[in-house]
């Protein structure tokens, strides 16, 4: 190992600066790429779509992919029977969600329609966005497809809930889904219990109360509950909630003057951009932001995008929009997903793509949680530790994303904020300094240890044997 100061000296120069003869390349190289729009016109489904079809929002609800018949329909011959078998196979024994993909996104999957279908097929297969848009049963684990301690709503963010919907897990922060749809179903989806359609494996939980109901409750609980400054207004996906019906909500928000930042969740604005460039909704979002601005609240969206294909110039048109109206801040909140982007130049990339040629501000990637069927995608503890440590230095400081675990009773954690984490079994445990909702009266909250597991495939020989050994 090479301590600094201890290297051999380089050679001085004329200027008295120092260079050495062979210059080491930079782990990663920077530089700036334009944000390209495949064009959609060389998938067979697509050769008659025209530009204003394609920038309109209803269109591409319309045309979303929803199976593997409707995605032979825009795919044709180009992919095997071999993928839309495997597809099939995983939809009936795998998939937690539903599947529901929009043209958009479907855009930055697919290769040129120039390759034979053997190498288009292989090349779809490799896809990072299909990777976690459509999930095919050959992707998964096929040792564990699960962890042992998977489950269903994994941040138990619905035992926590305050009125339905409304989860208080954190002492000054709410999140309100005000839905359970999304205009597009992602396959790894940690609302996988309440969001989306139900799956042959997922009979999902259903929201009770109607829309109008549940927004009254939720109002009415921040109203009463002053010690709550931040509201994240999400779902589901806030796109899909009807504009008219979201506007008033936040309005009533910000009515509250204890309510001091409003963050909006949307994939949509990457997964259907054309969704917040219609004209009723760019209106509407200048109301609320105004609105906001004038009572002094931090009014932002965050969105959620895994990787720098998904950042065409139509997303960061949205982006600039909102920001043009009033929005604060937009802001990427992405998943660490293997396959997707766990590597520090796929995270770069990404990076440098959102902050740099879209104006998102790279914020956080949380690990993937521990829901069912999702271990292939998941990364242990140690391995987003190092990739925390491979992106810093690149970013302007302020634009350097946090990766966080997202801990089970706990709330989101750095990955180097582990207190104790056992390598060889893959389990890492963590500590919070405040109480969840649900634990009020516990005299024990702030001194437990609570633990996270690494993917078990992650694991040296002895610590899978371990867990083989107490498979029931
Ligand atoms: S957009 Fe968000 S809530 Fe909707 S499926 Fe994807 S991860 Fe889940």
């Amino acid at each position: 190992m090479t301590v600094i100061g201890e290297s051999a000296p380089s050679k001085p120069t004329g200027s008295g600066r120092h260079t050495t003869d062979h210059q080491a390349p930079q782990p990663y190289a920077y530089r700036r790429r334009e944000l390209v729009e495949p064009d959609w016109r060389r998938l067979p489904g697509w050769r008659d779509v025209t530009e204003a079809q394609w920038r309109d929002a209803q269109w591409q609800r319309a045309h979303c992919v929803k199976n593997a018949g409707q995605l032979r329909a825009v795919l044709g011959d180009l992919l095997t029977d071999r993928f839309y078998a495997d597809l099939n196979a995983d939809q009936q024994h795998l998939a937690t969600m539903s599947m529901l993909v929009t043209p958009q996104m479907l855009n930055t999957m697919a290769a040129e329609d120039s390759v034979p279908p053997a190498a288009f097929t292989d090349a779809f297969y490799a896809n990072p966005v299909r990777r976690y848009m459509i999930p095919v049963r050959s992707d998964r684990d096929p040792e564990w497809p699960s962890h042992p301690h998977a489950t269903r709503d994994s941040l138990h963010e619905a035992e926590m809930w305050v009125v339905e919907g409304l989860t208080h897990r954190y002492p000054t922060k709410v999140l309100a889904e005000l839905l359970s749809t999304c205009p597009q179903y992602c396959g790894h989806c940690t609302r996988m219990d309440l969001v989306g359609n139900s799956t042959p494996q997922v009979d999902k939980l259903r929201l009770g109360l109607k829309p109008v109901d549940r927004q009254d409750r939720m109002i009415d609980y921040l109203r009463r509950t002053p010690t709550v400054r931040d509201v994240v207004v999400s779902g589901g996906d806030v796109a899909n909630v009807p504009w008219h019906q979201l506007e008033s909500f936040l309005m009533r928000l910000l009515d509250i003057d204890t309510v001091r930042d409003v963050r909006l969740a949307t994939k949509a604005l990457a997964g259907l951009p054309q969704h917040w460039l219609q004209p009723r909704v760019v209106e509407g979002l200048e109301r609320v932001a105004r609105t906001a601005a004038r009572r002094g609240v931090n009014l932002a969206i965050h969105t959620h995008i895994n990787h720098a294909r998904s950042v065409t110039p139509l997303v960061a048109e949205a982006a600039r929009t909102a920001l043009e109206v009033g929005v604060r801040d937009v802001r990427n909140q992405g998943v660490l997903l293997r396959g997707v982007n766990a590597t520090p130049t796929d995270l770069l990339d990404l990076c440098f793509a959102l902050q740099g040629e879209a104006n998102i501000l790279p914020y956080y990637f949380y690990l993937c949680d521990m829901i069912p069927n999702a271990e292939h995608w998941r990364v242990a503890v140690w391995e987003a530790q190092d990739l925390q440590h491979a992106i810093m230095g690149y970013l302007p400081g302020y634009a350097t994303p946090r990766i966080v675990c997202d801990v089970p009773y706990v709330g989101k954690r750095w990955v180097h904020q582990v207190a104790e984490y056992d390598q060889e079994r893959g389990i890492s445990y963590w500590t919070k300094n405040y109480r969840t909702g649900i634990e009020l009266d516990d005299p024990d909250a702030l001194t437990r240890r609570y633990p996270y597991y690494d993917p078990i495939a992650t694991l040296p020989a002895s610590g899978q044997r371990w867990w083989a050994e107490r498979r029931g």
